[in-house]
């Protein structure tokens, strides 16, 4: 508990570290061509518990792929090993130096799960190594498609990664009486870049409808912000139909069959996007069908959307562990550095082995296929398409 006066110290320390963030941002320049690189680079961080078992077979899908562009030299992989729970505690930091410049020499990562302790675990207390991978390399957007062609849903959600109610969760305190406080922000320069990012993916993807998530209505600072800087991006593409709801009649209007088929893509600020991805997720059916991307201008990182499952480990199940979400991710990954067509069929293989086909179950446990055999099933798959 502190008293008034340290609280203002405190708070006006936040304004000055947001100033500075904002600058920083003004100085970053555009986003990089990687069509204009001699070689990108993908580092593939295994992470915890059943990651690198993951990671792997989607480094040697994604080798596959792009069997070519390596011989070339146009693309190399990198093993980053280091991004581990036993290293981070050894050294007590998110993410070990030596670990993130081996990051910043990549273009783009591919990255498994990665334990954050918590109460009862037998780590002690560490931030977690996403939050921090966010920071670092400033992605500041989390994109996050979900599809269920039998409902009609082909959703694309862009959560602003660096702002909001988030990213200053740990600048909170208690002042005399009781009084507990926490913050939010919003910057104009954080919300145009993500507005952007979001209008540019609708209307080269020629998906016309965006619609605009927040509580401005009560939360008038900084919602308020967000939504108008947004609607000023979207007057920018006329042809695009621009919507905006508050969160929460959106998340009732996720699961109204008739309205939820008109939604395409959602622009939202950092908090709202990370409850109602989660809500979205649950339709598409479990922790296998969805992967993400952590975009920024200069770095990219992709991930899957379950954990690093230590359970799975301890009872001897990591080989079968499920390898369908993070190669997901690598969709979006050979999407975003421009080998659409190895994305395309990437997909259609998932597709087919996950719902169509069904060839292979994968269950996390012995009585499915194990994680190399599926990863096998799927390059047979790309074969024959
Ligand atoms: P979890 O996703 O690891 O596990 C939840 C359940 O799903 C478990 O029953 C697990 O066995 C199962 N599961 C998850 N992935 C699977 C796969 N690929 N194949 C088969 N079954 C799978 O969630 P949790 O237990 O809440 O978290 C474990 C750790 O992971 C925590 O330390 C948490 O902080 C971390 N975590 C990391 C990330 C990330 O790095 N992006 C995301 C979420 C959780």
């Amino acid at each position: 508990m502190i008293n008034t006066n340290e609280a203002l110290q405190r708070f006006e320390k936040l304004i000055e570290l947001q100033r500075s963030r904002v600058q920083a941002m003004k100085a970053q320049g555009d986003f990089v061509d990687y069509s204009s690189l001699d070689k990108i680079i993908i580092g593939v961080c295994g992470g915890d518990g059943i990651g690198p078992v993951i990671t792997h077979e989607a480094e040697r899908v994604l080798r596959f792929l792009l069997s070519e562009q390596v011989a070339a030299g146009k693309i190399e992989f990198r093993r980053i090993d280091g991004l581990t729970i036993e290293n981070r505690v050894a050294c007590m930091k998110a993410i070990p130096d030596d670990v993130l410049a081996q990051l910043k020499e990549c273009h783009v990562i591919l990255k498994g799960p990665t334990t954050t302790p918590r109460a009862g675990d037998p780590w002690p207390n560490i931030e977690s190594a996403n939050v921090a991978m966010r920071k670092e390399l400033d992605l500041f957007a989390n994109v996050r498609p979900v599809k269920v062609p039998s409902l009609g849903i082909d959703w694309t959600f862009f959560r602003e990664n660096t702002e909001g109610a988030y990213t200053l969760g740990s600048f909170g305190f208690e002042v005399e009486d009781g009084i507990s406080l926490d913050f939010t922000v919003t910057t104009t320069e954080g919300t145009l870049r993500i507005a952007r990012m979001a209008y540019e993916y609708a209307h080269k993807n020629h998906k016309n409808h965006v619609s605009i998530v927040t509580k401005a209505n009560i939360v008038k600072a900084t919602d308020g912000k967000f939504l108008s800087l947004c609607q000023q991006v979207a007057a920018e593409y006329p042809e695009i139909t621009t919507d905006d709801w508050y969160i929460d009649i959106m998340t009732a209007k996720l699961v109204d069959e008739k309205r939820r088929r008109d939604f395409r893509v959602f622009v939202l600020p950092n908090l709202y996007g990370d409850i109602i991805t989660d809500e979205a997720a649950e339709f598409q059916g479990g922790v296998g069908t969805a992967g993400s991307a952590n975009l920024g201008k200069r770095y990219a990182m992709f991930e899957a959307i379950h954990g690093s499952a230590p359970r799975m480990v301890e009872e001897g199940r990591a080989n079968y562990a499920d390898p369908c979400s993070i190669l997901r991710a690598s969709v979006l990954l050979l999407s975003h550095i421009g080998y659409q067509e190895q994305a395309d069929k990437l997909e259609a293989a998932l597709d087919k082995c996950m719902f169509e086909e069904k060839a292979m179950t994968i269950t996390g446990r012995n009585t499915g296929c194990t994680t190399e055999d599926f990863g096998n099933y799927v390059m047979q798959t790309i074969e024959s398409l």
